[in-house]
């Protein structure tokens, strides 16, 4: 092992381009779109070192455009969730012997190739399989996810630098030491970088990986699969398998190495993979590590001192940006009714003017939703809003799923705090408001806090301290990411630790310490310098 204390540069946030006319940024993903274009590509599950074709070709296209098809995908069975268990068993011992700081150097690495030669592939992979605008790409599959890699650097060599203390004559040390066994990612279609930094923060601190992203994600998972290779990570350390869910789970629940699961995704199948491995726990060697970032109803508050104009964008920008397709999404407004009137004014002159299309055309602001079946979800909720008497369609409200699977950002105006779309998650570009009497702030926040079982993000707007203060405390335990005059989405690594609790997760904080520690499993180690050779002590004696 190398001689040193070795420091990881101190990361920084990655800047975010803003792809002007003009600017050489715009250029290279322009020309990375058209490439895309240009060809159909063929992908295969990267299991240990060996690329896998099964032949079982699933299409992927892109949700703007049915027709624009982006490649194929083989698909897995069960062999292939085995095979990916024993690569990743196989690779454990060398991966986790590995002085950290070659580890840290290959995912450092990886995120100088996104900040640089693959930042144009990246971006136009997650514009095209995932429908995002260039903005949201750049945001996502560039900047957030080089913030984990350099981020998350950085947090292991401080917590690898934490110690105890020793008293005269010993000396107690703390190893971090990886998990025993191989951890399940299971990761969602909305963020790239959650799907990548669900696999490398625990293969950072050691760890072997099983990946298994949504299908809708496979587009830009396999880009992060040739950036890993391109930045040196061994043979066998993150395993990419395209494998159906439960397919996967009942063999990775029930194998005796099972050391823990990062997940993100829906609160529903996080329940039922948690009820599987309680299921399953006399089979493990070790209590498996459960960590899970899952579904939000998330909300913004205005007091009826915020101002009109701040308020309104907040929900546009909160509730429509990747179509509400965002777990930190606003999704619930509650709003004073001597600001409404105005609010609403804005609101809706400003969605006459967002424009909604392909994000291959950079002045569309809202693109597709991610597929058929969250076509079909989105739009039930409106069309039953639609027959309600509780609800009132104000803006929206129309959809076409003919080319591609497009929504209009929709507002709904409700005179019943508790109507569904108030409660549920909806995960689309629908938001729904409430107006109260300005004077029942109090009793209005009451109702925010036990309105949904979720606790994601939520955003108070004031220009009253006291009312701001007020908000925190009977907000407490509704929102594990907190806004104060600012919208509830956005968080950045290293700024906003993001994770929510209650039915939003075990929110360990994606991007923090505190997920890191989550990978690890202390030894605690104490060395006696001169140990004792008589078994008695004083107290034996009687005089
Ligand atoms: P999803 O729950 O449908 O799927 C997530 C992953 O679980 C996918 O890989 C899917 O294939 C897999 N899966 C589904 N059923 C499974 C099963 N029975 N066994 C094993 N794996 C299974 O979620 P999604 O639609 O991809 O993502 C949207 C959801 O993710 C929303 O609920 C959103 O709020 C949540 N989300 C939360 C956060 C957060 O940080 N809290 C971030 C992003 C997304």
């Amino acid at each position: 092992m190398p001689q040193g204390n070795f420091k990881i540069p101190a990361p920084k946030n990655e800047p975010v381009l803003n792809y002007a006319p003009g600017s050489s940024e715009k250029y290279a993903v322009k020309e990375a779109l058209k490439i895309a274009r240009s060809q159909e590509i063929d992908v295969p599950m990267y299991i240990g070192s060996k690329e896998v074709r099964t032949g079982r070709r699933i299409k992927m296209t892109a949700p703007h455009d049915h027709q624009f098809i982006l490649g194929y995908f083989h698909e897995g069975d069960a062999s292939h969730v085995e095979e990916a268990i024993d690569a990743a068993l196989a690779a454990k011992n060398d991966w986790a012997n590995l002085g950290w700081e070659q580890r840290a150097a290959i995912f450092l690495k990886a995120a100088d190739l996104l900040a640089g030669p693959f930042r144009a592939k990246i971006n136009a992979a997650t514009m095209l399989g995932q429908s995002k605008n260039i903005y949201q790409a750049e945001i996502d599959a560039a900047c957030e996810y080089i913030d984990f890699l350099r981020f998350n650097a950085a947090y292991m060599e401080e917590i690898y630098s934490q110690q105890p203390s020793s008293a005269p004559g010993i000396w107690n040390r703390i190893e971090y030491r990886s998990l025993e066994g191989f951890v399940f990612a299971v990761t969602p279609f909305n963020f790239t970088s959650i799907a990548g930094n669900l696999c490398t923060a625990p293969a950072l601190m050691g760890n072997t990986i099983v990946w298994k992203p949504a299908y809708t994600q496979i587009y830009s998972a396999q880009v992060l699969m040739q950036v890993f290779k391109e930045a040196g990570l061994p043979a066998g350390v993150i395993n990419l398998i395209y494998v159906d869910g439960p397919v996967a789970g009942e063999i990775i629940f029930k194998h005796p190495d099972f050391a823990g699961l990062h997940f993100t995704g829906s609160t529903g199948v996080f329940k039922q993979l948690w009820k599987s491995i309680g299921q399953n726990i006399d089979r493990y060697k070790s209590y498996p590590r459960i960590v899970g970032e899952t579904g939000g109803k998330d909300f913004i508050v205005a007091h009826h001192t915020a101002s009109a104009p701040e308020v309104a964008t907040a929900i546009l920008r909160g509730a429509f940006e990747y179509q509400g397709q965002k777990c930190s999404a606003a999704s619930r407004v509650y709003l004073p009714d001597n600001l409404w009137p105005s609010i609403k004014k804005k609101l809706l002159r400003d969605l006459d003017s967002m424009k909604m299309g392909s994000p291959e055309d950079f002045t569309n602001f809202v693109n597709a939703v991610i597929d058929q079946r969250s076509f079909a979800k989105i739009t039930a909720y409106i069309d039953r809003a639609a027959a309600s008497t509780d609800a009132e369609i104000i803006a929206g409200g129309n959809y076409d799923g003919s080319s591609g699977y497009f929504v209009a950002p929709t507002v709904i105006l409700t005179r019943n705090p508790k109507y569904a779309t108030m409660c549920e998650e909806i995960f689309g570009p629908v938001v729904t408001i409430y107006v109260y009497p300005q004077d029942d702030f109090e009793a209005t926040l009451l109702m925010v806090d036990q309105t949904s079982p979720y606790a994601l993000t939520g955003a108070i707007f004031s220009k009253d301290r006291y009312a701001i203060d007020r908000a925190s405390e009977l907000l407490k335990h509704a929102a594990g990411n907190f806004y104060i005059n600012d919208k509830p989405t956005g968080a950045v690594v290293g700024q906003q630790p993001f994770g929510g609790a209650r039915g939003s997760g075990t929110n360990d904080k994606a991007g923090a310490q505190m997920n890191l520690l989550r990978w690890v499993s202390a030894r605690t180690i104490k060395e006696t310098f001169i140990p004792a050779t008589e078994y008695g002590y004083p107290f034996l004696e009687e005089e």
